[in-house]
């Protein structure tokens, strides 16, 4: 059956808006697209009456921990519960993370290799949940930064076993720590963490099987081995000199700015439950991973939306606070969906078939009350969203009640 949503507002994922359009999905895929006025609406057609509603593609939120609950201590509660539990709060968040509008996440850093067994649950629809590209286990150093969801190596073959196991496993991305962190006690994030070498090694090792490297890294000397390593998006950036951002432009390396994180965590008073070392570096680094963010965006580096959702306070379904954060900080609103659609779709690799609203794409997709491009808020409004729709089927909202 075709389901035709007409006389909509359609933000189309590229940074265009068309009034009065009409979708048309048949099957998995969106089979035509065009002005209401001429294209015609085959007939038995579901009919989903567009006035006054706003269509997008289904957002990407291209870092997030779907094993991390956004529990004021991560590190505590996850060497605590069994992984069994993990595993069930996993598909919880997914389930959050779908109705919020999200159709797919990249998954970068897992406690073990279960989060490949949620994708396929939900890929075979036993489960609700957006589309996974999962990195399995976070690659680090010994001592490292994320080693509560990481492989700990050491020396540049440990790092391509490691690599090559995650892949064996069903990751679809790599994962490297390039510096310390903020929610590992003992870790400067100012701090470069892991060799050249060592992150040379996991680049050409995911090369081999053609994926791409994800690197954590907030101080810039992080980033830039990262960099020069070869990475495809630097994760955070939270501390960007001048230097990294050249080089990041020259590469076409990605920024993921992760804004959530450190605000939610920072937001924090020190009774919240977040161990102290936490919050006094979140703290100590908000405004510059502001101004990071900023100059980025000025210089004119690609970014995609990430939100780092799992973390402390930061928690899943709320993915669309990232894009306020970033209107906020001097992005238009068109800008922030296209870094939450095309952009992430193109700097996960998957933009032949997500990310855009156009003919052949999956019918990845939401319908919303209102217009996001003058109150981007209106994402975060689970009132206005009237469906979100993945791989042709409405999946949650009103819409697929009918
Ligand atoms: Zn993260």
């Amino acid at each position: 059956m075709t389901i035709a949503i007409h006389h909509v507002r359609l933000i189309d994922g590229t940074g265009t808006v068309h009034e009065r359009a009409t979708v048309l999905v048949r099957g998995s895929k969106i089979s035509a697209v065009g002005p209401s006025r001429t294209l015609t609406i085959p007939k038995g057609a579901r009919r989903v009456n567009g006035r006054g509603l706003t269509i997008l593609p289904g957002l990407i939120d291209c870092h997030v921990h779907l094993c991390l609950g956004g529990e004021a201590d991560v590190v505590g509660t996850l060497e605590s519960e069994h992984p069994s539990l993990t595993l069930l709060k996993s598909a919880s968040h997914a389930k959050a993370t779908l109705d919020a509008g999200f159709t797919t996440v990249r998954d970068v850093g897992a406690r073990d290799h279960s989060i490949f067994a949620l994708q396929q649950a939900i890929d075979s629809g036993l489960l609700p949940g957006p589309r996974i590209v999962g990195a399995g286990l976070a690659i680090c150093m010994i001592g490292g930064h994320a080693r509560f969801i990481g492989q700990e190596v050491e020396g540049t073959e440990q790092v391509r076993q490691a690599v090559r196991e995650q892949i064996a496993a069903g990751a679809g991305v790599i994962k490297v720590i390039a510096s310390g962190g903020v929610l590992t006690p003992n870790t400067s994030p100012d701090t470069a963490q892991m060799t050249m070498e060592e992150l040379s090694a996991a680049v050409d090792a995911a090369r081999q099987a053609e994926r791409k490297v994800a690197a954590h890294a907030h101080g810039a000397s992080g980033m830039r081995n990262a960099i020069l390593a070869g990475v495809r998006s630097i994760e955070h950036a939270t501390l960007l000199d001048e230097d990294a951002g050249t080089l990041m432009k020259r590469y076409g390396v990605y920024m993921v700015p992760t804004l959530s994180a450190l605000a939610t965590t920072a937001a924090c008073r020190p009774s919240c439950g977040i161990p102290e070392s936490a919050l006094e570096k979140a703290k100590a680094m908000t405004k510059r991973h502001k101004n990071s963010f900023k100059s980025a965006h000025q210089g004119g580096i690609s970014i995609a939306m990430g939100t780092d959702a799992g973390t402390p306070f930061n928690h899943h379904g709320e993915n669309a606070q990232e894009l306020e954060r970033m209107v906020a900080l001097g992005m238009t609103p068109m800008e922030a969906i296209v870094a939450s659609t095309a952009a992430a779709a193109r700097l996960i690799g998957i933009h032949d078939s997500v990310g855009t609203l156009t003919r052949g794409k999956e019918a990845d997709l939401v319908v919303l009350q209102g217009n996001p491009l003058q109150r981007i808020d209106v994402l975060r409004d689970r009132d206005k969203i009237l469906g979100v729709m993945r791989g042709g089927r409405f999946v949650c909202g009103p819409l697929s009640l009918a």
